[in-house]
């Protein structure tokens, strides 16, 4: 390890983090154009250029780069700024004061994911501090958007501005926080993720009064056809990232929760065995790991009270893992629903898979088992969406590595877009230091 005085650089890094806790960036309306002036300052400060650019009022973009010379072996820490919306009246402490309390750092964005912007900032300021000569660019992403649907940040960014943000590894969310697991601490580090497909199906039927119901009516029957899509899961789909990442928690976890967890893979005695499994929790992101997925999220029918429609439709949040396809999801649905539907596609992006057998995932294993001794590195993939499917159009290979060391009372999914959402200072530490020795051994 690089000499660094870590103290000094913790109370700076904690600074920069309550700073940037303070700025409300909910999105929407995803204004982070005050949090991207305060980063670009604190850079500029060190001698280091960035350039910003802003997508749409108030999202915008900054890209800063430190150079080696080669532009497309480039490591990129891409950290979003903007978050989601916070109840503030349902937290124990102010979401937006970054207040400390307990050990703890407060705020909507604690650990999704302004902790990472100050890990990529301090480590941009550490590097150029130090002289450290590279041999890979490294590049700050801190950006906007990616709360609702990545628009005008990261695929903004990969469609107009392909060559500000050029280079071949990436560094974003989710991974790198401890999971513990059968008393085993584990870090999963994404890999893939599932691929999203928005549909809007439609039911249609004969119009009519309401004054003299018929059979053939559209509202019914998408009542009929939801029911029994909600009645049975969709197709299992046997897939590397999923089938080796519950394979290694196994491994991770070992006996007796081994057993379960190996057999979850198995057709046909998976699902029984996924229905029995403790903590309702873990279940739901196994079944989503393990089957595409269709989740009603929207209803729309009619507009008269005494008129019966001729149409009625449901917007359909679907998953679908690696292997699947749009099509292959089109028609198990209609298989399921048994009904005449239509199918309007109102978003879709492929699931994604990065190899993990590569120079950037093996600098990652080695800095955690070196940072905490006996833990296990776990392969993951993850059920929602992050900035890396925007940048694997530009050839970036991303894991979701933001490193914070948590205790085994603290679940990262329950902080996660959740009330009270706050960071362990010491996790906090340990996380900063951890990231910075990945980028500092794979870049210089
Ligand atoms: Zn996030």
């Amino acid at each position: 390890m690089v000499e660094v005085d870590w103290n000094a650089v913790e109370a700076e890094a904690l600074e920069h983090f309550q700073a940037l806790l303070r700025f409300d960036t909910t999105n929407p309306p995803g204004d982070v154009a005050p949090a991207t002036r305060y980063i670009a300052e604190i850079l500029g400060r060190e001698g280091i250029p960035s350039t910003v650019l802003e997508a749409a009022p108030g999202r915008t973009n900054l890209v800063a780069r430190l150079s080696a010379g080669n532009p497309f072996d480039a490591l990129m820490i891409s950290a979003h700024l903007d978050v989601v919306a916070a109840e503030a009246e349902r937290w124990a402490h102010p979401p937006f004061a970054g207040e400390i309390h307990d050990g703890y750092l407060w705020g909507r964005g604690a650990v999704d994911m302004k902790h990472m912007a100050v890990y990529g900032l301090m480590t941009l300021v550490l590097l150029r501090r130090l002289g450290v000569e590279l041999r890979r660019d490294v590049v700050l992403a801190a950006i906007a958007d990616e709360e609702a649907g990545m628009e005008y940040g990261s695929k903004w960014l990969a469609a107009n501005h392909p060559g500000l943000i050029a280079g071949r590894w990436c560094l974003s969310e989710v991974g790198g926080f401890t999971l513990h697991v059968g008393g085993q601490r584990v870090y999963p580090i994404q890999r893939a993720e599932k691929g999203i497909v928005w549909l809007k199906m439609t039911t249609t039927g004969t119009p009519g009064h309401g004054s003299m119901p018929h059979r053939d009516n559209a509202v019914v029957k998408l009542s009929r056809a939801l029911s029994r899509l909600a009645a049975r899961s969709l197709k299992r789909h046997r897939n590397l990232p999923v089938q080796g990442m519950i394979a290694a928690l196994a491994r991770a976890a070992g006996f007796p929760l081994s057993v379960p967890l190996r057999l979850l893979s198995v057709p046909l005695v998976g699902d029984w065995v996924l229905d029995r499994l403790p903590g309702s929790d873990l279940t739901q992101v196994l079944f989503a790991l393990l089957h595409d997925t269709a989740c009603p999220t929207g209803l729309a029918a009619g507009q008269k009270e005494n008129v019966i429609p001729s149409e009625a439709s449901v917007v359909l949040d679907c998953r679908i893992l690696p292997g699947s396809s749009l099509a292959e999801l089109q028609s198990e649905i209609r298989q399921a629903v048994r009904e005449d539907v239509k199918f309007e596609v109102i978003q879709a992006s492929d699931p994604v898979v990065h190899e993990d057998d590569t120079p950037l995932f093996h600098v990652i294993r080695q800095v955690l088992s070196e940072r905490d001794p006996g833990c296990h590195v776990v392969p993951s993939c993850s059920v929602g969406y992050t900035d890396g499917a925007s940048y694997r159009k530009i050839g970036y290979t991303t894991y979701g590595f933001a490193p914070i060391r948590l205790p085994d009372d603290l679940v990262f999914s329950q902080l996660y877009h959740g009330h009270d959402e706050r960071i362990p200072i010491e996790g906090f530490n340990w996380g900063l230091r951890t990231f910075f020795e990945v980028v500092h051994r794979f870049c210089a």
